[in-house]
This record gives structure tokens, C-alpha cells and sequence, in this order.
């Protein structure tokens, strides 16, 4: 079994070995390896061996070996192997990071972390708890600082099953060769955890938690340890900034400004939908005005080429208040057609009727009622609307 160093030393980058085993897709396990595998809840070590790209590190399933895969095969027994730092001393941070609010959300709310989930995006827990209210949150993200800020000690050491039995762990994992790693935080938490971690708690720097959501029954909570939680700092207050520039207002009042133009903006839709009406209602008046009569009633039609559905029924209600009038109106607006049919309730007629006479010569459909009838299709060409309304026409 291949030795892993990184289990009492987390901060060797780099360092020399030897192949004792090459697999198939270009796999190699060495006599000794600082490169953390995916396990745990811990993504894996990516860098170079030999100047090859190291793209993944996985746990042999049948035997436990740790198996490093290269982009491409490697020459030689004898290799040199440097861990990609920025990424393990990020794993290291969010991490060690959840061990500490792990341990504050037992002592703060008495809630136990179920699973931890860490990728390149999110770092999560999901507590066993059904709720957390704000303050609840804020007490173990307090507590959580306030032991990064004191840099306790972080140590581990191996223990058998019947010690670590005896001992206040959160939780005891399977266990493969009758052994267990501890790592304790000094006077605050003690956990049996295969990962790597930093050597005090300042390292791991602010604790920030970012999100909390209902799960399962379980709460989820998503937060950012040290350079992560300096870099959602970084873009909070960027938009933060961006935000009071936009509104001209200092950082603190923006949430007041966004308020009122909410409320103003729904003051002024109401408005605009009012005047949309009366404008409609105009429009109607001068379309009657040009009106033809046909026996006793007046015909209007019109095609247009920018009415939107919701107008053109707006239009057509309008007209058919005038009296005696029959509407057959067509709109071409985007990729869709419209046909609205209306008339007044003493007017000759059905809309019905006619609407589905029109949509013979064009493909769509709809229908309504003898006094009111909307239908519809793709885009056409305005001489086939204005063919099929006069379709319609000659139906009356
Ligand atoms: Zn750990």
C-alpha cells in the first residue's frame, strides 16, 4: 500500500517518488503521494508529474491505492510530482472551515451536520434541523469567526476503533484498516476525517455563510471560507457600488432607492395602462368617423402592423360601443397575426362565424362569441390578412 504523507504534512507541494504500478489509461500509483484524492467530500489535487498533467486523483475501489491520472503516459520509474497550490489551499480553507461551523452550529443551535459538499463553485452542509431562523444563523457564524480569530491549534493523529469509540467525535466513518485520523481543533472540535486541513484556524480566514435553504427536511447552508469568501466580498461590493453609482445614492440607501422606484413603477404602469385605454378609445372614434356603411350598420376593417394582441381586443371593444358598427381588424406584430371581429349588440352578424370563414384563407384558428371573436397564427403576409377579412366580408 502506497504511502500518503499528506495525512501528517499538508503542506508539501512538491516532491520525488516512484511508479509501482501503471494501469491502463495512463493511471499511475506511487510508493508515496501528497496528492489528495476525491473522497470525503473532498475534490482531488490536481498538478503536474514530470511535468504531465495530474487531471484526476482517484481511490482504487478494490484495494484503497491511490490512482493518479495523467493527460498522458509518463517515461520512466522515478518521477517528480508538484501539487497545483492555489486549488488544495483552497480545499484546505473551505475545509477546515467546516469542521469550525460544523462544530459552532452544535454549540450554538444543537444541530448536527449530515453531509458536506465541496466543488469549485459551492461549499454546503446539510444540517439536521428542520429550521434556523437569522439570528440562529448569525450566532454560529459569530461563534465560527471568533474561533479563526483566536488561531487555535490544529493537529492529528491516528487512533484505533475502540479509542475513538471512547472519544466525543461528531461522527465515526467506516473504518478501512482497523485505524482512525483525528483531527482536533484545539479545545472546540474533534473529528475523525481523512482530508487535509490547515495547520491553525487564522489560516482558514472569514467565515461567511451566504445561503440558507429548506432541503429535505434539513436545512442547507451555503457559505465561503477565506479567499473565496474575500472574493464574494469583492463582488458584493462591486455591485453594491455599481448599484449606488446607477442610482446616485450613497451604498446604505440603495435598498430605499430600488424601493421607490418599484412603487413608482407600478404607479406608473397602472398609469400607462390607463392611457393606453383612453389613446385606444380616440383611435376608435376616428376609425368610426371613416367608416362604411353597409345596410343598415358601418363597417370598419383595418390591418395593422405593430398592435399587439391585447390591444387590438382593447380596440375592438372600443369600437363596438359606437353604434351600430362592425369591426374586422388584423394585426401583424413580431412572428404573430390577429384577428379580432367585433360589433355592436344592434349590428347584423356573427363574428363567430366570420372569424372562422376568414381563417379558411389563412392557416390559424380561434373563436368567441357572435358579438366577439379573436383568433390567430403565425407570421403572414398583410395582403393574405386583408384577402381573408374580405372573405369574411362577403359572408355578411
Ligand atoms: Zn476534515
Amino acid at each position: 500500500m502506497s504511502k500518503r504523507p499528506y495525512y501528517t504534512d499538508s503542506y508539501t507541494s512538491s516532491f520525488n517518488a516512484r511508479i509501482v504500478e501503471t494501469t491502463e489509461n495512463n493511471g499511475i500509483i506511487l510508493d508515496q503521494t501528497y496528492f489528495y484524492p476525491t473522497s470525503g467530500g473532498q475534490p482531488h489535487d490536481t498538478g503536474t508529474i514530470n511535468g504531465i498533467a495530474v487531471v484526476d486523483v482517484t481511490v482504487r475501489e478494490t484495494d484503497g491505492e491511490v490512482v493518479h491520472w495523467l493527460k498522458n503516459g509518463v517515461e520512466g520509474d522515478e518521477i517528480t510530482a508538484v501539487i497545483h497550490w492555489p486549488r488544495r489551499i483552497d480545499h484546505m480553507q473551505q475545509h477546515t472551515g467546516q469542521h469550525i461551523l460544523s462544530q459552532a452550529f452544535i454549540q450554538t443551535v444543537n444541530a448536527g451536520t449530515g453531509s458536506f459538499h465541496l466543488s469549485d463553485e459551492t461549499v454546503t452542509i446539510d444540517l439536521n434541523v428542520a429550521n434556523l431562523s437569522r439570528q440562529q444563523l448569525a450566532k454560529a457564524e459569530k461563534l465560527a469567526n471568533q474561533i479563526v480569530f483566536e488561531n487555535r491549534a490544529i493537529s492529528t493523529r491516528f487512533v484505533t476503533l475502540d479509542e475513538a469509540k471512547t472519544l466525543p467525535l461528531r461522527k465515526i466513518p467506516p473504518v478501512r484498516d482497523g485505524r482512525l485520523r483525528l483531527v482536533e481543533i484545539d479545545s472546540f472540535d474533534l473529528n475523525a476525517c481523512g482530508g487535509t486541513h490547515v495547520e491553525r484556524t487564522g489560516s482558514v480566514g472569514l467565515i461567511k455563510i451566504v445561503k440558507s435553504e429548506r432541503q429535505a427536511g434539513q436545512i442547507r447552508i451555503e457559505f465561503r471560507c477565506g479567499y473565496r469568501a474575500l472574493a464574494d466580498y469583492d463582488e458584493k461590493n462591486r455591485i453594491l457600488s455599481d448599484l449606488s453609482t446607477t442610482l446616485t445614492t450613497s451604498y446604505e440607501t440603495v435598498p430605499a432607492s430600488v424601493e421607490k422606484l418599484r412603487v413608482e413603477n407600478k404607479e406608473n404602469g397602472r398609469l400607462l395602462k390607463k392611457l393606453k385605454i383612453d389613446l385606444l378609445r380616440y383611435e376608435a372614434d376616428e376609425m368610426v368617423k371613416n367608416g362604411r356603411p353597409l345596410g343598415s350598420s358601418t363597417l370598419i376593417t383595418r390591418v395593422f402592423e405593430d398592435k399587439a394582441g391585447g390591444d387590438l381586443r382593447t380596440l375592438g371593444i372600443q369600437l363596438s360601443k359606437h353604434d351600430r358598427v362592425i369591426a374586422l381588424l388584423g394585426s401583424i406584430a413580431g412572428n404573430k397575426t390577429q384577428l379580432l371581429f367585433s360589433r355592436h349588440a344592434d349590428a347584423v352578424g356573427d363574428m363567430n362565424q366570420l372569424l372562422r370563414a376568414a381563417f379558411q384563407k389563412i392557416r390559424g384558428g380561434g373563436g368567441g362569441s357572435p358579438t366577439l371573436a379573436q383568433g390567430g397564427g403565425g407570421k403572414m403576409d398583410k395582403t393574405a390578412v386583408e384577402q381573408a377579412i374580405a372573405h369574411a366580408i362577403e359572408q355578411l
